[in-house]
């Protein structure tokens, strides 16, 4: 079978207008740009920055790809899925021990092959990968979450095809490569917008940095970082954040989940209720996706 080329999928994500009572008694208006609907699987902002990666694997001639992620990594599921969608080999190294869980087996229903490692071997991800590489010359090095200067580069492209400008963009920050790409493509466009990142970790100042070293070698200004939203760490809920959520689901018909765009969205609005905004001002937020991993926190939600 001749295998999709890489860049022959493109799929421009649309932007919707949320309308909340919150944002339109302050005269702001909310936008969110639907990246969760770029792929059911190879969601959002991973295939964003596995766009490059993967053109850069398969002009390197390295046809399997071998990565990194938890138990419910949303990047190991999107790897093992544009894997056989492109005709890559894959191998997931996952943090911790052995277990089982839908997003696991969805990767190797995709044809990834797993291997659980202990944290602290974990750690050290470019010596797990020497180790399993020697005598493979087709094994590619692939980050955990898509981390990678040719991720800022793919989600670089988010703004590009936004037909309006905005004078707020927020995104949820993992290791920060989205954020850093939102930026790479405001400074590309010569815009001024106020970028925001919602570090989804306890300690997120951590992606100040992270972004520098992905693009520029710089501190970026125009960045804000609200680092009050992780409400107790990654992967850590609360009960307001699940009160939350429902609420958002319910009105809008647009599913977030508390790991990621959960954070966000309260960040977004726990922002306006404080008037954080100027009158007039146009928000936009990334949807960046990553849905599976609701199906291990259902249970929170007492649904
Ligand atoms: C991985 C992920 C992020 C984090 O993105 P970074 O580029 O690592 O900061 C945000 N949202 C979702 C839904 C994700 O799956």
């Amino acid at each position: 079978m001749q295998k999709n080329n890489v860049s022959s999928f493109d799929f421009h994500s649309p932007v919707e207008s949320l309308d909340f009572q919150l944002f339109n008694d302050k005269g702001l208006t909310l936008h969110i740009k639907r990246d969760d609907q770029i792929h059911p699987f190879i969601s959002g902002n991973k295939w964003r920055k596995l766009k490059y990666i993967l053109q850069s694997a398969r002009a390197a001639g390295k046809m399997h790809l071998v990565t990194f992620g938890g138990a419910w990594s949303n990047h190991l599921l999107a790897t093992a899925c544009a894997g056989a969608k492109f005709g890559f080999k894959t191998t997931g190294f996952v943090r911790g021990e052995s277990v089982s869980n839908p997003n696991l087996s969805l990767c190797k229903l995709f044809g990834m092959e797993l291997q659980f490692v202990d944290r602290t071997s974990y750690r050290n991800k470019p010596a797990l990968f020497e180790h399993y590489a020697q005598g493979d010359e087709q094994a590619y090095f692939v980050d955990e979450g898509g981390y990678s200067t040719e991720g800022t580069i793919g989600c670089s492209e988010i703004i590009d095809e936004l037909a309006t400008a905005y004078d707020h963009i927020f995104c949820a920050c993992g290791t920060g490569t989205t954020l850093a790409g939102l930026y790479r493509g405001c400074m590309e466009a010569g815009l001024h917008t106020h970028l925001h990142g919602i570090p989804v970790l306890a300690g997120g100042d951590f992606i100040r940095e992270a972004i520098a070293k992905l693009y520029t070698g710089k501190e970026p200004a125009n960045i804000t970082l609200h680092t009050e939203y992780h409400f107790g760490g990654y992967a850590k809920t609360t009960p307001a954040l699940n009160t939350f959520i429902k609420h958002f689901c319910a009105e809008t018909g647009i599913l977030i989940e508390p790991v990621y765009t959960g954070k966000l969205l309260y960040g977004v609005f726990d922002l306006a209720k404080h008037d954080y905004f100027k009158p007039k001002d146009r928000i936009l937020v990334v949807h960046t996706g990553g849905l599976m991993g609701i199906l291990g926190k259902l249970n929170d939600f007492g649904v």
